[in-house]
């Protein structure tokens, strides 16, 4: 696919792919387009002044590159947004339902989702009737996870999830992808965090100014003296 803000070209031809059950990492640095990527995904584009301009997008056998931010979430994508944005002045209970909205599940899968949020994030139940704005970075960014999980989502998109975090927090936001995968959910995982990213994920693709320079098996890439060179630091 290959999509544009107005005159920018944000990224090219660029060719991805999420096997079921798998977590697939895209790194790169500042501007590279990660999350132009992830907003191509979840449609959510327009709202930012951009477009795809050429390419399509499929998910599991269904092209969804035609449709409405909401309606890609009722096909099972999830996205958790850059810088989380939770609803700061709402319950942490009222963002859960909030991320509920999309979903077409019954009432049942709604509360069964709720209950595995509760189970991966205990606090967001111990603090369900306080504003979201007076959670710590870590746990909105928790509750942000949360909230994309309640739609029940076959594919979650994440957005830099470790970022601003505290190195032990981001390593338990980690520790929940895995399990969030473990439990069926595919993984598109945005993170300049390279390190934290090629330990999570099976594969991964270095975008460059919009371009996929590099792609393949994650601990391939680890090893690769470009990727450790200009990616994990290690001189
Ligand atoms: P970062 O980690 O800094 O967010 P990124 O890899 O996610 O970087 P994008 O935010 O996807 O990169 O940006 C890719 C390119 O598209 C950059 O050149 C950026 O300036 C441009 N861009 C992003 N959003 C917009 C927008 N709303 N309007 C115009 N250009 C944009």
């Amino acid at each position: 696919m290959s999509v544009g803000y107005g005159p920018v070209r944000a990224l090219r031809r660029v060719s991805l792919d999420v096997p079921d059950g798998t977590v697939v990492a895209v790194l790169g640095g500042n501007g590279a387009g990660k999350s132009t990527l992830l907003r191509a995904v979840s449609r959510t584009l327009s709202f930012q002044g951009g477009a795809l301009t050429s390419g399509d997008i499929h998910f599991e056998g269904t092209r969804v590159d035609g449709l409405a931010p909401d309606r890609v979430v009722a096909a099972g994508i999830s996205q958790v947004p850059e810088g989380r944005r939770v609803f700061a002045r709402m319950t942490v209970a009222d963002n859960l339902r909030a991320g509920a909205l999309g979903s077409t599940g019954t009432r049942a899968a709604k509360a069964d989702a709720l209950r595995r949020v509760h189970e991966l994030f205990p606090v967001l139940a111990e603090r369900g009737t306080q504003r979201a704005g007076l959670l710590s970075g870590g746990e909105q960014q928790m509750l942000a996870v949360g909230r994309a999980l309640m739609a029940s989502p076959r594919l979650l998109l994440l957005d830099e999830p470790s970022l601003g975090l505290a190195p032990l927090m981001a390593a338990r936001i980690a520790d929940t992808i895995r399990e969030i995968n473990a439990q069926g959910t595919s993984v598109l995982l945005v993170e300049q965090n390279a390190a934290l990213a090629l330990r999570l994920a099976s594969r991964a693709y270095v975008l460059d100014v919009g371009e996929v320079a590099l792609s393949g098996p994650a601990d391939e890439l680890a090893a690769s003296d470009e990727v450790r060179r200009r990616y994990l630091g290690v001189v």
